[in-house]
């Protein structure tokens, strides 16, 4: 028997921002949020809001943040998997900040399919390394975070390196990866992502 006629293909809404810290994920990340109606899911504000309330998580994840490492993957994982099955989220989402790891990948993507969903993008902002070290050092001037200090920035831009980047190749192997020039204007990368994402 025929198979129906494709129907359009829905817009992408099941999204992922990924590039180097301080690549502005999180600026573009609100902007897309707002544009598509959906939550912005930021793995490192999570972690940022338990130090402040000083949550058995929170400091446990602070001893990792102060010095540019990694929180481990269970403790992340679980806490995503948590978010993802929150109302809002059911029909969208933009992760920030996350998947950073292989293992992290694989347990995103056991999550969505728990969910009955997968993902439809990745945006990929690329940076000038050197310009995005200048970029968070005022940050960490401008908003007094205790993980953006020169040393601690170098430390992440190198985990970012070693155990991000490989990534990139594992969601371009699957024709994800929607590649946006980071080092533009805010409003240009804004517009750049929305073209990408065909939005
Ligand atoms: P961000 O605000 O995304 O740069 O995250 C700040 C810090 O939170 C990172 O340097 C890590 O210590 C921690 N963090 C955020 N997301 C993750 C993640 N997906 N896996 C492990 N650690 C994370």
């Amino acid at each position: 028997m025929n198979q129906p006629a494709a129907a359009q293909p829905a817009p992408a809404r099941r999204l992922l921002i990924v590039g180097p810290p301080g690549a502005g994920k999180g600026t573009q990340a609100a902007r897309i949020a707002e544009s598509l109606a959906i939550p912005a899911i930021s793995t490192g504000d999570i972690f940022r809001a338990n130090v402040g309330q000083q949550t058995e998580l929170g400091v446990l994840a602070k001893s990792y943040m102060d010095k540019g490492e990694y929180v481990p993957d269970s403790v992340t994982n679980d806490m995503v998997d948590a978010r993802l099955h929150e109302a809002d989220a059911a029909d969208g989402f933009l992760l920030d900040g996350y998947p950073r790891t292989l293992a992290q990948v694989d347990a995103l993507d056991a999550m969505l399919e728990r969910l009955g969903t997968s993902l439809d993008a990745v945006v990929l902002l690329e940076v000038d390394l050197e310009e995005v070290v200048g970029r968070l050092v005022q940050r960490g001037r401008e908003q007094g975070r205790s993980d953006d200090t020169e040393e601690t920035i170098r430390r992440r831009i190198e985990v970012y390196t070693e155990q991000t980047s490989p990534l990139i190749d594992v969601y371009d192997k699957r024709g994800l990866v929607r590649r946006v020039d980071g080092m533009a204007s805010i409003d240009a990368v804004a517009a750049a992502i929305m073209e990408a994402l065909g939005a």
